[in-house]
C-alpha cells in the first residue's frame, strides 16, 4: 500500500516523539528554572522590583510589602515616587530621568516613608531595559546600617566637641603602614589645615616645635618604641604667625600579643590658657608678698617714729603748762600741734599697713554702746561750738545699750567720720544717729550714720575716695589736710566684721556715711546719763607727801622716753627715787636689789624683753605685791591681755600722758 504524502513513517514518528519529548523536557526544565527564580525573588530580602518610564510599578516582590507595609495592589497603583521621603524626591527623580536617558545602570541611595510613617533607607542598583524601556532595580534595606552609621557619627561629633572644649587632641600612628591620624581638634591646636592623606602632616608638625624640642620628641618616640615606656612632654609650639602657645603632649605604645610596638597613640592638650592663669598666679602672689613686705616696711618705720615723736609730744605737753612768752608759746604750740597731726597720720598708716598684712585683729569686750556714743559726739562740742555748727546726736530707744564689740575699732569709725564732717561742714548741722534695723536671737543689728550739712561729694568722687591715698580731689590736702586713709581704714575695719561704709552725698547740699554692724547684746540694766565725758584728773602734783620715800622703777631703753617718764614721775613725785633700768635683764636684778614701789615697764628692751622680765620678777615669790605698770607702744591687738598673762598689774599706751600715768600710778599705790 501506497504512503500518503503526509503520512510519517513510523521511525520518522518515533523520531518526531522523541523531538517532542526533548522539547517537553526542555520545557519542563525551563519551567522549573523559572520557578526557581521566581522562588528565589520571591523569598529575597531585597527589594526587587519592575518599573515603567512613567514611575509606575510594573511588579514588586513580596519584600515590598514586608518592607514597606503597603500591599502590592497599592504599590502598583500609584506613582513610585509618591512612597520616596519628600527631601529625596528631587535627587531620586534625577536618578530615573538619567536612567531612562538611555544610561543603563545607576546606583543611589533614598528614603522611602513607610505605611506606618517609619523612614527606611534604601540602597538601589537599576537597570534599563532599552528594548521594552522597562526598569529592572533591586534595593536592600540599609536603615540598620545607617543608624549605626549615625550614631557612629554622633560619637565622633561628640568625641570632637569634647576634644575641642577641653582643647585636647589625640592621634595614632601605625608602625607597618605608616598611617598617621589625627583628630580634628590636634589640627586646631597645632593650625594646620585638615587635609585628608596629607603626607607631610608630620613635617608641618615638627615645623611647630624648637629644634632642641623637635630633637627631645625624636628621641622620646624612639624610646616608646624601642622601649614599650610611655612618653610625656611640655613645650612650647610656634605658630605661622609667630604666636606661640604651650602643650602637654603624651605617646603610649600599643603592642601586638607578642608584646612587640606595633603603633603609637596620644594626645596633645593645649595649655596655653592654664599656663597664662599659672603666670597670673604667680604674679599675683609675688604683688602680694612684695606688697607685705612693703606693710611690714611701714609698721616698723611707722613704729621706730612713733618712738621720738612720743618725746615730742610728751615734752612738749610739759613745757607748755610753763611760763613762756607769747610767741615762745605760739611756737610751741605749733610744735605740739604739727608732733600729735604726725602721730596721727603714723597711727593711720600703722594701722593701714596692719589690716593690710592681715596683722590686725578685732578685741571684743561689753561695750555701753549709748556711753560710747556720747564719749564720742562729747569730744567734737569745742569744735562744734566754736564753728556754730550743731551737733546732735540720737540714739533710738530700741538700741541696746550693752553690746559685745570691739569699741577701740568703733570709735576709731565713728571718730574718723565725725572728724570728717566737722572739717568739710561750715554751717549746719552734724548728726549722729544710731538705730536698730534688725534684732533676732540676742543679736542686735545696729545702723550708725554721720550726716552733715557740708560741702558734699561730687557723684564722680564718690567711689574712689574709700580708695587709701586717695582725697575727692587734687586741691583737698591743701586746704583740709588729710592722708585719704581714713575711709580705707574705717572701711577695712568694717571689714573684719563683714560690714562696710556707704554714702549718700549731694555736691553743695551735704552727706551722709553709714554703716550697720551686728552686734551680741548683753542682757544687763540699762545705767543711767547723763555721762560726763573726760574726767579732768585733778592734779596730784607734788603728792610725796602721801608716799614718803617712795622708789619707782623706770625700765626704759630709749633715752627719751626714759627721760620723759622720769619727768612725767618727778611732776607727781618730787622727792621720790627713781631707779633706772635699760632693758629687763637689769630690771629684774635692780627689783631684787632696791624692792620698789612700783614699776613701770617698757615692753620691747633689749637683752630681755618686758614681758620676760615680768614673768621673771613674778617668779620671785617676795616681790609678788609690786606693781607693774606696762609702757606698751599701744598698737598691737591683744597688748593688753598679754601684758596681764605675764604678771603685770596694769598697762599705759605710749604717748603717756600726766594724767594718765598720775591716774595709774595712784591707783596701784593705793591698793598696794
Ligand atoms: P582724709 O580725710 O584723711 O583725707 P579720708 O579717707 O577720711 O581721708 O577721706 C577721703 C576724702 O573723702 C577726703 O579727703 C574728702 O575729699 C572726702 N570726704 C570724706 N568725708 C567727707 C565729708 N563728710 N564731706 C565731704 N567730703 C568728705
Amino acid at each position: 500500500m501506497k504512503k500518503a504524502k503526509s503520512e510519517l513513517t513510523y521511525v520518522e514518528l518515533l523520531e518526531k516523539v522523541k523531538e517532542q519529548e526533548i522539547k517537553i523536557n526542555e520545557l519542563i526544565s525551563e519551567k522549573s528554572s523559572i520557578t526557581n527564580f521566581e522562588f528565589f525573588v520571591n523569598e529575597s530580602p531585597d527589594l526587587v522590583c519592575i518599573a515603567d518610564s512613567s514611575a509606575y510599578y510594573k511588579a514588586v516582590n513580596p519584600a515590598f510589602t514586608k518592607i514597606l507595609g503597603y500591599s502590592k495592589e497599592e504599590l502598583l497603583s500609584r506613582p513610585f515616587l509618591d512612597f520616596v521621603h519628600p527631601e529625596d524626591l528631587e535627587k531620586t527623580f534625577a536618578e530615573v530621568q538619567f536612567l531612562t536617558n538611555n544610561n543603563p545602570t545607576v546606583d543611589f541611595e533614598n528614603r522611602y516613608i513607610t505605611k506606618k510613617g517609619d523612614l527606611v533607607h534604601l540602597q538601589w542598583k537599576a537597570n534599563l531595559n532599552s528594548s521594552n524601556n522597562l526598569i529592572y532595580a533591586i534595593a536592600r534595606d540599609i536603615t540598620e546600617t545607617k543608624k549605626t552609621q549615625e550614631k557612629l557619627l554622633a560619637s565622633q561629633k561628640s568625641l570632637n566637641e569634647a576634644q575641642r572644649i577641653a582643647k585636647i587632641g589625640s592621634w595614632d600612628f601605625n608602625l607597618f603602614t605608616q598611617e598617621l591620624n589625627w583628630s580634628d581638634e590636634l589640627y586646631e591646636i597645632f593650625e594646620i589645615e585638615n587635609k585628608s592623606n596629607n603626607p607631610n602632616l608630620y613635617a608641618e608638625y615638627l615645623s611647630r616645635f624648637t629644634p632642641e624640642d623637635a630633637e627631645q620628641l625624636n628621641i622620646n618616640v624612639g624610646n616608646t618604641i624601642s622601649n614599650n615606656v610611655p612618653y610625656e612632654m611640655e613645650h612650647q609650639i610656634i605658630l605661622d604667625d609667630q604666636k606661640t602657645k604651650w602643650v602637654f603632649c603624651t605617646g603610649v605604645p600599643i603592642t601586638d600579643d607578642k608584646n612587640k610596638v606595633i603603633a603609637l597613640k596620644g594626645v596633645v592638650q593645649d595649655i596655653t590658657q592654664k599656663k597664662q592663669i599659672d603666670e597670673t598666679i604667680m604674679a599675683k602672689e609675688k604683688a602680694e608678698a612684695a606688697n607685705k613686705a612693703k606693710s611690714d616696711f611701714l609698721a616698723n618705720m611707722s613704729h621706730e617714729i612713733r618712738t621720738p615723736l612720743n618725746g615730742i609730744v610728751g615734752f612738749t605737753d610739759l613745757l607748755l603748762k610753763m611760763n613762756f612768752d607769747e610767741d615762745q608759746l605760739k611756737y610751741l604750740n605749733t610744735v605740739n600741734e604739727s608732733a600729735n597731726t604726725l602721730m596721727d597720720i603714723i597711727n593711720n598708716i600703722l594701722d593701714f599697713s596692719k589690716i593690710e598684712s592681715g596683722k590686725l585683729e578685732l578685741d571684743f569686750e561689753e561695750i555701753n554702746l549709748h556711753e560710747l556714743s556720747h564719749q564720742i559726739i562729747n569730744l567734737f562740742k569745742y569744735e562744734a561750738n566754736y564753728k556754730k555748727i550743731d551737733l546732735i546726736i540720737n540714739i533710738d530707744k530700741d538700741v541696746p545699750q550693752f553690746i559685745i564689740g570691739d569699741s577701740i575699732r568703733l570709735k576709731q569709725i565713728l571718730l574718723n567720720l565725725l572728724s570728717n564732717a566737722m572739717k568739710f561742714t561750715f554751717s549746719g548741722y552734724i548728726k549722729l544717729n544710731v538705730n536698730q534695723v534688725e534684732e533676732k536671737d540676742g543679736f542686735s543689728k545696729i545702723k550708725f550714720s554721720v550726716k552733715d550739712t557740708g560741702i558734699g561729694i561730687k557723684i564722680k568722687n564718690q567711689k574712689k575716695i574709700f580708695q587709701s591715698f586717695v582725697q575727692a580731689d587734687s586741691t583737698t590736702t591743701r586746704k583740709y589736710g588729710g592722708t585719704g586713709l581714713g575711709l580705707a581704714i574705717s572701711n577695712q575695719l568694717l571689714g573684719l566684721k563683714k560690714s562696710k561704709l556707704k554714702l549718700d552725698s549731694t555736691y553743695g547740699e551735704g552727706s551722709e556715711f553709714f554703716f550697720t554692724i551686728e552686734f551680741e547684746k548683753v542682757h544687763k540694766k540699762p545705767e543711767q546719763f547723763p555721762f560726763i565725758p573726760e574726767t579732768n584728773v585733778k592734779s596730784k602734783k607734788n603728792s610725796s607727801k602721801k608716799h614718803p620715800n617712795l622708789k619707782i622703777l623706770i625700765a626704759e631703753d630709749n633715752k627719751i622716753n626714759m627721760l620723759l617718764a622720769k619727768t612725767l614721775i618727778k611732776n607727781l613725785f618730787a622727792e621720790c627715787t627713781i631707779i633706772e633700768a635699760t632693758n629687763g635683764y637689769e630690771a629684774v636684778q635692780k627689783v631684787q636689789m632696791t624692792i620698789p614701789d612700783i614699776v613701770l615697764m617698757d615692753i620691747q628692751m633689749p637683752i630681755l624683753n618686758g614681758y620676760n622680765a615680768s614673768l621673771e620678777i613674778r617668779k620671785l615669790n617676795e616681790f609678788n605685791h609690786i606693781p607693774i605698770i606696762a609702757l606698751t607702744a599701744g598698737v598691737l591687738s591683744g597688748e593688753k591681755e598679754r601684758c596681764i598673762e605675764h604678771g603685770m598689774s596694769d598697762y599705759i599706751a605710749k604717748p603717756i600722758t600726766q594724767s594718765e600715768l598720775e591716774e595709774t600710778v595712784f591707783k596701784w599705790l593705793k591698793e598696794s
